[in-house]
């Protein structure tokens, strides 16, 4: 693990870098696990944290409890030690905006730390609705990732954000926040609801996820209504 600024082969002035990877994570699947490891290795992070939202209780049920879907994250987490957990969403009482918890973690870490949060595409299409979304870049560095043959919006608030801000990958090294980082990547085709119909027909999603989390669902008998 690297602390604190250090010298790239170039000599350049290279920052610790923190990524976050949010999500429900009702369950964990390889799909998220693939992308958030992809991530961390393809834009050398010094850490790649998995940030589960909080969901209002309807949500949650009769799905998976916060504390289940924490529960789920960590087994899943015991098999890649390059990959980490941060609870601080499910800590708080209610929904917290991304905004807010990037606050928090500027001010825990100062700085002189780069953080990137991770995205869609599809959520940075919808980024203008989120609450201050001007403001995340101030806080932070935006990692978009995009499907190979999606296209990039040419018009409107985004495209501008686009136009202004994108830069190269090894930004994230040199600056704390500021910078929207692009990056093609093929997704697994996995999703958290499908895992969740599977098991409610009665069938079994195992090579969609770690085993270790499959057998969690199946000792807590979730997802079954
Ligand atoms: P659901 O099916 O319940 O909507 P999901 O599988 O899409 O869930 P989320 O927890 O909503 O998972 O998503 C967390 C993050 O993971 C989001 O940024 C989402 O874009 C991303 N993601 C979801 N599925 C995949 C996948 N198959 N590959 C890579 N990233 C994914």
């Amino acid at each position: 693990m690297t602390q604190g600024r250090h010298k790239t082969a170039q000599g350049a002035k290279r920052m610790k870098s923190i990524a976050l990877f949010g999500g429900t994570f009702n369950p964990v699947h390889f799909g998220h696990l693939r992308m958030a490891l992809e991530l961390r290795q393809a834009l050398n992070f010094d850490e790649m944290r998995l940030l589960p939202a909080h969901l209002p209780a309807h949500r949650d049920n009769p799905g998976a409890t916060a504390n289940q879907r924490r529960d789920m994250l960590l087994q899943a987490l015991q098999e890649c030690r390059e990959l980490s957990l941060d609870e601080r969403e499910l800590r708080r009482k209610g929904i917290t905006y991304t905004v807010d918890t990037l606050e928090a973690l500027r001010t825990e870490l100062g700085t002189k730390v780069s953080i990137s949060f991770c995205m869609g595409l599809d959520s940075l299409l919808n980024l203008p609705r989120w609450y201050r979304w001007e403001r995340l870049l101030e806080l932070a560095h935006l990692v978009v990732v995009t499907r190979p043959g999606w296209q990039l919006p040419q018009a409107g608030e985004v495209a501008a954000l686009l136009s202004e801000k994108t830069a190269a990958a090894k930004r994230v090294h040199e600056t704390a926040a500021g910078c929207l980082i692009l990056r093609e990547q093929t997704l697994l085709p996995i999703s958290a609801s499908c895992i969740r119909q599977m098991i409610k027909a009665g069938h079994s999603p195992q090579f969609l996820l770690p085993d270790a989390v499959l057998q969690y669902i199946q000792r807590c008998r979730l997802y079954l209504t």
